[in-house]
């Protein structure tokens, strides 16, 4: 078989993969398939044709947009909301108190908010409370467990969001991430806690008094 046909069945097969992905948005798929485009056009060029297609074109983003009918800077949401990172739980913005005399849980308005963490693992949930279930005890909780993680050397959960691009496209991920969403920090796995430093608990010996 020759290369170029291995080539081309090798793209189709990518193509198939992208716009039947589940965890790729609409405009990741749209992207993904123009840069897959781009590459093979790019690839069929000599060295020469490709520097002048760029200076007439753009690089690579900036052409993925232009092909895809969209603005300049799409390129650059579309990759900001590709940073891996972790978001947490937000619930269902209702009460979470649990009732006593049926199962479940209350469902009410919410009057306050709280963001838990857990202090071993970093991983946040969204907890609501109504009027009748909210307690100040909630609050010194939630303050009780954030310094915990934070003594616990700031733990994050694996990535639960983004990081979809990078299965299909392989670039430079951390100066794209950089360049499209400086204010995220991309995560690459899941960041363990540490170990807590040891105290040392003198013990006085009632013998040596
Ligand atoms: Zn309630």
């Amino acid at each position: 078989m020759s290369t170029d046909l291995k080539m081309l069945m090798r793209e189709h097969k990518m193509v198939g993969e992208i716009v039947n992905d589940p965890d790729l948005t609409a405009d990741a798929k749209l992207f993904a398939v123009c840069v897959v485009v781009i590459m093979a056009e790019w690839r069929d060029l000599s060295s020469a044709q490709q520097k002048l297609q760029k200076r007439r074109d753009g690089g690579w983003l900036v052409r993925a947009s232009k092909m895809a009918g969209r603005r300049p800077y799409w390129t650059k949401m579309v990759i900001a909301a590709d940073v891996p990172r972790y978001e947490a739980d937000y619930g269902t913005g209702t009460c979470v108190g649990v009732m006593i005399r049926r199962e479940g849980l209350c469902g009410k308005r919410t009057h306050r908010f709280l963001t838990v963490v857990d202090p071993s693992t970093g991983a946040k949930e969204m907890r609501g409370y109504c009027t009748r279930h909210w307690s100040q005890d909630y609050a010194d909780d939630q303050k009780r467990q954030f310094a915990e993680w934070k003594s616990n050397g700031e733990p994050t959960p694996a990535p639960n969001q983004g990081g979809t691009l990078k299965k299909y496209l392989h670039t430079d991920w951390p100066k794209l991430y950089a360049w499209a969403a400086p204010y995220r920090t991309p995560l690459d796995g899941a960041k363990p806690a540490t170990v807590p430093r040891p105290k040392l608990t003198l013990v006085v010996n009632e013998a040596l008094r």
